[in-house]
């Protein structure tokens, strides 16, 4: 199966071609073509995505984009199965821009269309890297999500904990941008770390040790935000920026503990996948490695390309739907919420 993917709901314009080799483990993925226009530059000035500028952007690239991804492999439409398209959650504006560019390709060349939830395209994207059977437990920390997840397969997944405030990747953008690091804040705070001892700096330990699996970071962010304003040297900054990239990889790890101790109870295939934009960063992947060996479980990461948004993880979630028979009507609407829990519902009728 090979699909076309389409990602625009925050600050990517992206497009990708994607083949599943079926197998029994669910399907090894080659990624044909990976297109990513990223609008950084667009709102660097306004320190954060601005959504009007957002989506007039995505209108701009996404024909270029699609046109650059399509060219990239030996075969024209007429080598698609289908073409998938992110229909939420994000930015309803951006988000609208794909589908409906998504819905045109496909009614132009007769293809069916698959609408994805852009967290089941974060959820899978470790098997663009590895053929990965599921289940397994997924830690699924982004910017605007921080979530452990039972994975069964495509469209079957259950949320057993999530933020109670911010998202992991929130609380790296708000910090780095009390500390004048710009945006996107979170590989800007991990370089800066990286010259900075944060051992002496005391900061909120949320929830730590608590029995359930949900994260709060609003403590740890009021905590930095107040050491920020009375940082003097480049060195002071270093120090609080290794003090918070450690305090958020120890939470994560805490509350992923949680988790993997009820989730072994049960399963025998024992595989912890993180995934998401936070993912990319190397002392929580580091962090995270070593807790799931410590609960016996093998561990998985995407390659540092498919870590933030991106279309080939929405080409191979497509896929994986379209393997299904899961295909979506040509009136499918955008949606800026949209629960990982019932990702299916969109496409299957029988879910509604
Ligand atoms: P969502 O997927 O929840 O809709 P999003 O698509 O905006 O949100 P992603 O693209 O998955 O989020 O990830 C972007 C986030 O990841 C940003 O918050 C960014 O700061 C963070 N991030 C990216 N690289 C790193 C890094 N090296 N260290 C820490 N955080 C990082
Ligand atoms: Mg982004
Ligand atoms: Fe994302």
């Amino acid at each position: 199966l090979t699909v076309l993917g389409l990602e625009t709901s925050c600050d990517e314009t992206a497009a990708s071609v994607v083949r599943l080799h079926p197998s029994e483990m669910g399907g090894r993925a080659e990624v044909l073509s990976s297109v990513v226009h990223s609008q950084i530059d667009d709102h660097a000035a306004y320190g954060g995505v601005v959504p009007e500028i957002a989506a007039r952007s995505h209108v701009e690239m996404i024909a270029e984009v699609t046109r650059r991804a399509m060219a990239e492999v030996d075969m024209g439409y007429d080598g698609l199965d289908g073409i998938a398209a992110t229909a939420g959650p994000g930015l309803v504006g951006g988000v609208m821009v794909g589908l409906s560019f998504g819905k045109a390709a496909a009614l132009a060349r007769g293809l069916p269309l698959v609408a994805v939830n852009h967290l089941e395209g974060h959820a899978v994207s470790a098997r663009l890297g590895a053929e990965v059977a599921y289940p397994f437990l997924l830690l699924l920390v982004s910017g605007g999500h921080c979530q452990l997840l039972e994975v069964r397969g495509i469209g079957d997944m259950s949320r057993i904990g999530a933020t109670i405030d911010d998202a992991a990747g929130e609380a790296f953008d708000k910090i780095a941008k009390a500390l004048g690091l710009g945006y996107p804040g979170g590989p800007a705070l991990e370089r800066l770390a990286a010259q900075g001892d944060g051992s002496k700096i005391d900061l909120p330990r949320a929830l730590l040790g608590r029995k359930d699996c949900d994260f709060s970071f609003s403590g740890l962010k009021t905590a930095a935000f107040r050491i920020a304003q009375t940082c003097e040297t480049d060195q002071d900054k270093a120090d609080l920026a290794d003090a918070v990239q450690n305090a958020i990889a120890r939470q994560l790890s805490d509350r992923s503990e949680r988790a993997l101790a009820a989730y072994a109870e049960t399963h025998d295939h024992r595989l912890f996948v993180v995934a998401g934009g936070v993912a990319a960063n190397k002392t929580i992947r580091a962090t995270l490695e070593a807790t799931a060996a410590k609960h016996g479980f093998d561990f998985l990461a995407p390659p540092m390309a498919y870590c933030t948004d991106n279309a080939a993880m929405i080409a191979l979630a497509g896929a994986e739907r379209l393997a299904l028979g899961l295909t979506s009507d040509i009136d499918v609407v955008a949606r800026p919420r949209w629960p990982l829990d019932e990702a299916r519902a969109l496409a299957d009728p029988s879910h509604k």
